[in-house]
C-alpha cells in the first residue's frame, strides 16, 4: 500500500513539456529538468559541448585556475582545498590534477552510497592508496534508509537523499577543518541540461542550492510527511538529526568564505578522457560487465541502488542511463547520433534486476509496493505512458 497516498512532492513534474521532443543533435528530451531548447531543437548542453570544443580558450581557463590555486596554496603542506568525491573516475581525476600537477594539498572527502558495490568499494581503497588523505562518512543507516524509503515514494527518487549528502558534506568539512577551498568536478545542469544560470562562472552559491538540489521541495516537508505516516519517530525528526543534509549555517561559511568552484570550468572535461587518466595513475578499473540500463562500465560504479534513480528517470521523465550515457558520448564526438539512437534503443529503461532484492530490502517494502510506486508515477505521466493494451508502453522514442 502507498505511505502517502498517490502524493508527490516532485514538483518537476510539474514543468515537463506536454509535447515530447528530442534535441536534433543528441538523443536527450525536452522531458529532463530544466533544460532548455533553441528553436532549431538543438538543447541547452549540445549549445555548451559546441562552446567547449570550439569556442572556449582553455588555455586562458587554466590561468585562472593557477591564479586561483596560487592564492590558496599552502606552504607547509597543510590542507588547502577539498575535493569531494568516490575515488571514482571524475573525483579522482580532480584530486590527481590538483595534487600532482598543480601542487596542491587535497584533503579528499566522501559520502557512502547507499550500498558498497564491490567494484565501488575496491575503487574507493585504490585511490586513497595512491596517496590521497580521506575522510568516508556514513550516514546513520537508519534514519538514511527512513529517509531514502519516504523519498523514493514522495520524490519518486530515493538517490536524492544520497545527492543531498553528497553535496552538502564538503562545506561541513570545509567549516570543519576551516579550508575555504572546495573542489567539485563538473557541474551537471552546463555539461548534461539543465539550469544555466551558472554558465560562464566557475562557482555556484550557496543560496543556488536549495533551487537547484531540493528541486523545489524541501527535506523538512520530506521529514514531516514521514512522521505523519509512522515512518520516522518524532524523535528523529528533529533537525539537527539529519545536518549532513543540509549545508553548515550561512553565517559560518560566509566567516571562512568557503567557495566551490567547478574544474570543469577550467579543464576540458571529458568524462572518457578522466576514465583512461584516472584508470593510469590512481588504480580506477572499470567494471567487466556494462552497468544495467545503458551500455557503458566506468560511469557510477559506486552503488548498488543507482540503478533505480535512473530507472526511475525514466518513468518520470521518459529517458534513461543511456540516453545520459550516449548524450554526452555524441557531444563528445565519441559516438555518432545514430548509434546513440540504437543504443538507447537497446538498454534506456532495463530493469536494474542485479540488486532488486537489496534494493527492496534496504527500503524495507515488497515487490508489489515497489510497483504501486512505478505505476503511480507512471500514471502521472500521461503524456509519456499509455496503458491501453494492458502493459505500460514508452509513447515517444528519440528517432
Ligand atoms: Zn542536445
Amino acid at each position: 500500500m502507498l505511505l502517502f497516498g498517490g502524493k508527490t512532492l516532485d514538483k518537476q513534474l510539474e514543468h515537463r513539456p506536454e509535447h515530447v521532443t528530442y534535441c536534433t543533435k543528441c538523443v536527450v528530451s525536452n522531458q529532463r529538468p530544466r533544460i532548455t531548447f533553441d528553436d532549431k531543437g538543438v538543447c541547452s548542453a549540445c549549445h555548451y559541448a559546441h562552446e567547449k570544443h570550439n569556442v572556449i580558450d582553455w588555455n586562458e581557463r587554466e590561468k585562472m585556475l593557477v591564479d586561483l590555486l596560487d592564492r590558496y596554496r599552502s606552504k607547509d603542506g597543510s590542507y588547502d582545498c577539498i575535493v569531494p568525491g568516490s575515488g571514482g573516475k571524475d573525483s579522482g581525476y580532480v584530486a590527481h590534477q590538483l595534487k600532482y600537477v598543480y601542487g596542491m594539498h587535497p584533503l579528499t572527502v566522501t559520502w557512502a552510497p547507499h550500498i558498497y558495490t564491490d567494484i565501488g568499494w575496491k575503487n574507493y581503497l585504490a585511490f586513497k592508496d595512491s596517496g590521497f588523505d580521506n575522510v568516508l562518512v556514513f550516514p546513520n543507516g537508519v534514519l538514511h534508509r527512513k529517509l531514502s524509503k519516504v523519498a523514493f515514494e514522495l520524490w519518486g527518487d530515493h538517490f536524492k537523499v544520497f545527492g543531498l549528502g553528497q553535496k552538502a558534506l564538503a562545506f561541513h568539512m570545509s567549516v570543519k577543518f576551516g579550508i575555504p577551498l572546495v573542489f567539485y568536478g563538473e557541474s551537471g545542469e552546463i555539461e548534461y541540461g539543465g539550469s544555466t544560470k551558472n554558465k560562464g562562472k566557475p562557482y555556484e552559491d550557496v543560496e543556488d542550492w536549495s533551487e537547484l538540489y531540493f528541486a523545489g521541495s524541501s527535506l523538512t516537508a520530506l521529514t514531516e510527511e514521514g512522521l505523519r505516516a509512522g515512518v520516522f519517530t518524532k524523535q528523529e525528526v528533529e533537525h539537527e538529526k539529519f545536518s549532513f543534509y543540509w549545508h553548515p549555517p550561512l553565517d559560518q561559511l560566509r566567516k571562512i568564505d568557503a567557495q566551490m568552484h567547478w574544474f570543469s570550468y577550467y579543464k576540458k572535461w571529458v568524462p572518457q578522457e578522466n576514465y583512461y587518466y584516472t584508470a593510469e595513475h590512481t588504480g580506477f578499473q572499470a567494471n567487466p560487465v556494462r552497468s544495467e540500463g545503458t551500455y557503458s562500465k566506468y560511469a557510477s560504479l559506486d552503488d548498488k541502488t543507482d540503478g533505480f534513480h535512473f530507472y526511475l528517470g525514466f518513468v518520470k521523465f521518459g529517458i534513461g542511463r543511456a540516453t545520459s550515457d550516449a548524450a554526452h558520448e555524441i557531444r563528445d564526438g565519441h559516438i555518432t547520433r545514430e548509434e546513440g539512437i540504437s543504443l538507447v534503443h537497446r538498454y534506456d529503461g532495463e530493469f536494474p534486476k542485479k540488486y532488486f532484492p537489496e534494493f527492496l530490502e534496504y527500503l524495507k517494502i515488497n515487490e508489489e509496493e515497489f510497483w504501486e510506486v512505478i505505476d503511480l508515477y507512471r500514471t502521472m505521466s500521461p503524456h509519456l505512458w499509455d496503458k491501453s493494451s494492458g502493459q505500460w508502453v514508452l509513447k515517444h522514442r528519440v528517432k
